[in-house]
């Protein structure tokens, strides 16, 4: 009988774990009986709460209209949290903003900021800013690594639980206020190409729209990457090393990356 993924408890779980987020829609990729029911419950309360609610993920869901799984549309308020061990506010960021997503398909934007409001009427025009602070990276980086190693279980369960993926196992599940992980930015596609129709049939739960689209890849030297995109923005996370791997920029064809990191101490 098998441990859990990540904390290494002895194993028997009847958890149904879904590697994306239920509410982004995954109904088919579902890990059984290998992470523990404390693991899973953090997961869903501190990380992909986070990440769905308050990253850029978070707008990619109000403005595409992604359903939560109860069939509500989403509604976001982008304000980091006040307090925490990691500083999750960069001063360059635009706060008291959020964004709802409606019926007839638009997406308004919530705004209780008039500094933001004065420079969006401005003649040079603004636009939304959002810098990432080093609490935005840590849940992203978390969350690309939860997923990232639960897709490696699903297709090789004893590679998942070797000793390569040891740092990112206790990355994802205790975090730390010390370091963060990298994680490979890039966009791809166009803005105006993505708002399709979504067909939805009226049935809470069901909806058919392709959102997101993740790759794992073992690539770059014998690393493993896990590649997930969502609206325009493409993020990569090497789920075997955890320090920022050069000459990256031009591994996935056709998107440019950028590495995204605050180095340790730096905060
Ligand atoms: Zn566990």
């Amino acid at each position: 009988m098998r441990s859990c993924l990540f904390c290494k408890k002895p194993g028997g779980f009847q958890t149904r774990e879904h590697i994306v987020p239920e509410s982004l829609g995954n109904d088919t990729d579902i890990l059984e009986g290998v992470i523990c029911s404390s693991c899973q419950n953090y997961f869903g309360k501190e990380i992909e709460k986070a990440a769905l609610e308050q990253t850029p993920i978070a707008f990619w869901r109000s403005y595409l209209g992604i359903r939560t799984k109860r069939g509500r549309l989403p509604s976001v308020d982008l304000n980091p949290p006040a307090r925490g061990a990691i500083p999750a506010f960069h001063p360059a960021s635009d706060t008291d903003i959020g964004f709802s997503a409606h019926e007839d398909g638009s997406t308004s934007i919530d705004v209780d900021n008039s500094a933001f409001i004065q420079r969006l009427l401005s003649k040079d025009k603004g636009e939304y800013r959002m810098v990432l602070s080093p609490w935005h990276l840590s849940i992203i980086g978390r969350f690309l690594g939860k997923m990232g190693l639960e897709y490696v279980a699903l297709s090789d369960l004893d590679y998942a639980f070797s000793a390569q993926f040891e740092d990112i196992r206790s990355f994802v599940r205790y975090g730390s206020t010390k370091h963060l992980w990298p994680i490979y930015w890039g966009q791809q596609d166009k803005l105006g190409d993505l708002k399709e129709p979504v067909i939805w049939d009226g049935s809470v739960g069901h909806q058919e729209i392709e959102c997101y689209r993740y790759a794992l890849a073992r690539m770059v030297k014998d690393e493993t990457i896990f590649v997930f995109s969502i609206g325009v923005d493409l993020m990569a996370i090497c789920l075997t090393k955890r320090l920022p791997i050069q000459n990256i920029e031009n591994c996935i064809a056709g998107t440019k990356l950028s590495c995204v990191f605050y180095p340790d101490g730096s905060w």
